[in-house]
């Protein structure tokens, strides 16, 4: 119809496209079963608001996706997004790393035309379902002028949060995906979009990083910090082949010395490590014991979300220094 928005929308999989036995199987169902048209089917009344265009990229637990999926999404998503006939897109995604890919495509579209990721905490057949108006609502914002220019964004339970803040903070539950630090950045009002603030760190159309650039991409595994770690863990990613190491580190990015030890070895060999933390809020800050030896910290970054970072930074630059300078940007 003319003069109304066009969104696309991408299938990925995830609960959102989940299939139970019986409606009241909320936790056991096979994931990304109900491919992306049987999803839009109930929409036919968003047609008089929207024009909407479907197209099945993957069908996949969002466990089993990799960076390479990824690079393929960001840049089957850039190019839909550089047709003018495509006002926004919108992305069916698992719930379990759907941060993940949210702030992936954060930093590598060059777009302002609005993004939106979206899941489901409960499979499309089960009682409550959580899925359709998850999706409804994404739409709705990726319809919206006022999302342009404000990042990646994702929508689940009438929330907007943007890519960089939001964690899935539940495994089960369909509050799962909050801002803990920042809150979200507006909400749903039955199919109108609120927003309250905007995103100051760069992102999108800002982003340094070019995914039309980015072919193989560097190797960044994650640790976990806990009492009385051992350096094995590390010695494995090492041994590995990463060329980064992010540590969800103890409280404010602390490591203890065996852990400490491995890991100034490995920045001595080239291997860039950053400090998160596995607390949930709050900033890991810089210390002067890990700063002399070129540790990163993540800032705000959470562990999955600082690994991200890492990725892309590593295709730009090996220097501690300037990578340090990409996490007080992004
Ligand atoms: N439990 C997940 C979901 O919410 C499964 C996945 O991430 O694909 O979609």
């Amino acid at each position: 119809m003319a003069g109304v928005p066009r969104i696309m929308v991408l299938g990925t999989g995830g609960t959102i496209a989940g299939k139970g036995a019986s409606s009241l199987d909320l936790t056991r169902y096979e994931v990304a079963d109900v491919p992306l048209e049987g999803l839009l089917r109930p929409f036919s009344e968003l047609n008089t608001v929207m024009e909407l265009a479907t197209e099945q990229i993957f069908n996949l637990p969002s466990s089993e996706l990799t960076l390479e999926d990824l690079r393929h999404l960001a840049l089957r998503v850039r190019d839909l997004l550089e047709q003018p006939d495509v006002d926004g897109v919108v992305i069916t995604h698992g719930t379990d790393t759907l941060e993940e890919t949210a702030y992936f495509l954060n930093l590598t579209l060059p777009v302002t035309k609005p993004v939106v990721l979206t899941g489901a905490m409960r499979p499309a057949t089960a009682v409550g379902a959580d899925g359709l108006l998850n999706l409804v609502q994404a739409l709705c914002v990726a319809a919206s002028p006022e999302a342009a220019g404000q990042g990646v964004l994702v929508v689940l339970n009438s929330e907007i949060n943007a890519a960089a803040d939001v964690i899935k903070m539940n495994t089960s539950r369909p509050e799962a995906f909050m801002s803990p630090d920042y809150g979200a950045l507006g909400l749903v009002e039955d199919l109108r979009p609120v927003f309250f603030r905007e995103v100051r760190r760069l992102h999108t159309y800002r982003s340094l990083f070019d995914i039309r650039d980015l072919r193989i991409l560097p190797k960044v595994g994650i640790l976990m910090g806990y009492l009385d770690v051992g350096p094995e863990a590390a010695e494995g990613l090492i041994a590995g082949g990463a060329q980064g190491i992010v540590v969800a580190c103890v409280g404010n990015g602390n490591i203890n010395r065996p852990l400490f030890q491995v890991l100034k070895e490995a920045v001595a060999q080239g291997i860039v490590v950053v400090r998160a933390s596995r607390c949930i809020s709050g900033n890991v800050s810089a210390k002067v014991r890990f700063d002399e030896e070129q540790f990163i910290a993540s800032g705000a970054l959470n562990p999955q979300k600082a690994r991200i970072l890492l990725t892309l930074a590593l295709t730009k630059t090996a220097s501690p220094g300037e990578i340090q300078a990409l996490f007080h940007e992004y």
